[in-house]
């Protein structure tokens, strides 16, 4: 460092002027005689003597001193104070108040610094997002909520080894890692994902929820942090996207398909707004009468003059992106209307979707629906799939239960596709059974499908439960199915879902056809 005779700070620069200028007044006063002349003056005013007038200065310049000591101490309480609250204003700018973490602000602070270039450091960045937060803070309230994140945040933070978690807001938190040597970052996420789904005590509830992982590596999948978190964030909404508690590591493929689906649940998010997806309605038919019993709604969303998208296109798009609830009840509500110009003995049949039965809400929305359009509770049956009760079993039931009370009833569709079909049967009450399509394809050319069609209407007749057969596309099938004693048929050799002014058609010439005479044998 070179010597430079002028101080650098301001206080040494005005010591130096003060110290010349002084220097320099004594100067003059040595070299013009200054005392004498001032001693003339004062003895010859008689007024003070020399001495005293040094004194009268000393005093004053040590009040002074004392003055000035004072004041700079003030001063530099003030300074202290300031720059306390700074750091807590910078501090709270930064953190989350309720779980202490570093808060996105952090997050983008750090990733703007970027990681110091020379550092052989690797990361690995996890985004995570909670499943199913949501329905435990309605079910444990706001508070139970709160404790519920502090204990999430609690848990993320003693994870990993050398990481840094932040909280992103709502359910979403982030953690960055150095990587260990041996560490795989896959199996890693998984430990983090069964640590957060390990049950919480909060205030004596037990409360449960699970997480979508997505995962990243610096410098592999980004040039920077701030690029490495947004590619751990894309493998997060992919996982979100592909059901709850899964883990999954970035791969370039993925931008693509994030926003194609962000495409296309914006349109989809129009076409609800603009009335665009439709019930169509499938003829539901009472196999020892041969009669009309009703019908299923099944939504079809036209996209062109002849063009439809299939529900198994979007019905899953809809849940993931949570316009499920708005769909359902546009559907049902038009759904409702039309059935209302049916005969009174038909019923209308509608597809709900799980997540709609963890709603609390989801009765009475059900009930003012119905209430609106004047259509009776006991002509509509709701239809879920085994999946609705597989989460939540309790609550899901506490609404079946509440809707059969009100005089809904409530079909078990798709019955043998999924993993705990006969467990179902067990949990709750069902009105009607419906035997999964993929059964009924292969109950004349495989024996084994047909003594599993066998076995399961064995079970509905034992349980008391009304059987639909699903899929039913020609004679032999329906002859088989007749014979088992199943009670309704529903396939294409009765009709594919039509558009509700077809309904009508159907039902007022529906008496006179061949097709009822046949199945009535
Ligand atoms: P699902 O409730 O089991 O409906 C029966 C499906 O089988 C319908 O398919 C129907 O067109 C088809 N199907 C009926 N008869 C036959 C047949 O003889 N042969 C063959 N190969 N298929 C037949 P779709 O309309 O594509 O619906 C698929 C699924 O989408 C439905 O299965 C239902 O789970 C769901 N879905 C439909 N509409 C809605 C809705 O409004 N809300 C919800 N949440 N789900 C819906
Ligand atoms: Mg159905
Ligand atoms: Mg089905």
């Amino acid at each position: 460092m070179r010597f430079s005779p002028i101080p650098r700070t301001a206080a040494g620069r005005d010591a130096l002027v003060l110290a010349v200028v002084g220097i320099g007044l004594w100067m003059l006063i040595v070299f013009l005689n200054i005392n004498d002349v001032w001693d003339g003056l004062l003895s010859h005013q008689n007024l003070l003597e020399l001495d005293e007038l040094f004194d009268v200065a000393a005093f004053t310049g040590i009040l002074g001193f004392i003055y000035a000591y004072r004041r700079l101490r003030d001063l530099r309480l003030e300074m202290q104070k300031r720059s306390q609250v700074e750091s807590e204003k910078e501090w709270l700018a930064n953190h989350d108040p309720l779980t202490l973490l570093p808060n996105r602000r952090a997050l983008e602070t750090l990733t703007s610094q970027g990681v110091n270039s020379q550092s052989d450091k690797r990361y690995v960045i996890y985004a995570i997002d909670l499943d199913g937060f949501k329905g435990v803070n309605d079910l444990i309230g706001h508070q139970g909520g709160d404790l519920l994140l502090r204990a999430v945040a609690d848990r993320l933070q003693q994870g990993l080894p050398d990481s840094t978690v932040y909280r992103l807001g709502g359910d979403e938190f982030l953690v960055i890692a150095e990587r260990q040597e041996g560490v795989d970052a896959g199996q890693a996420g998984l430990q983090l994902l069964k640590r957060i789904s390990a049950p919480y005590d909060i205030g004596g509830m037990t409360a449960e929820i699970g997480a979508s992982i997505g995962f990243a590596l610096y410098p592999e999948d980004g040039n920077d942090l701030d690029d490495a978190a947004h590619c751990a964030d894309v493998a997060m909404y992919v996982a979100k996207r592909s059901g709850r508690n899964h883990v999954y590591g970035f791969e370039r493929i993925m931008e693509d398909q994030v926003l194609r689906r962000a495409e296309t649940e914006l349109a989809l998010k129009n076409a609800i707004r603009e009335g665009l997806i439709k019930p169509y309605y499938q003829p539901l038919i009472d196999l020892r009468s041969g009669r009309l019993r009703g019908f299923e709604a099944l939504a079809r969303w036209q996209t062109g003059p002849n063009n439809y998208v299939p529900p198994g296109d979007f019905i899953e798009l809809a849940e993931a992106a949570g316009l499920i609830g708005e769909l359902s009840d546009s559907l049902l509500r038009q759904a409702c209307r039309d059935a209302a110009r049916w005969p009174e003995a038909l019923l209308l049949a509608f597809n709900i979707s799980p997540t709609q039965l963890l709603d609390r809400g989801f009765v009475e929305k059900t009930c003012a629906l119905l209430q609106e359009t004047g259509f009776p509770p006991k002509r509509l049956e709701l239809e879920i799939t085994e999946t609705a009760l597989v989460r939540d079993t309790e609550t899901v039931i506490a609404i079946l239960t509440e809707l059969q009370n009100r005089g809904v009833r409530i079909a078990l569709d798709d019955f043998g596709t999924g993993y705990s079909s006969l467990s179902q049967l067990s949990k709750f009450q069902f009105d009607k059974l419906k035997i999964d399509q993929s059964f009924i394809a292969g109950v004349m050319s495989d024996k084994k499908q047909e003594d599993i069609v066998r076995a399961i209407m064995h079970l509905g007749k034992g349980l008391g439960i009304v059987t639909t057969a699903e899929g039913i596309e020609r004679n032999q099938q329906l002859e088989f199915m007749k014979d088992l004693g199943c009670d309704i048929g529903q396939g294409y050799l009765f009709g594919k879902a039509m558009p509700a002014d077809q309904t009508l058609d159907l039902i007022a010439s529906f008496s006179k056809t061949e097709m009822q005479r046949k199945i009535a044998g």
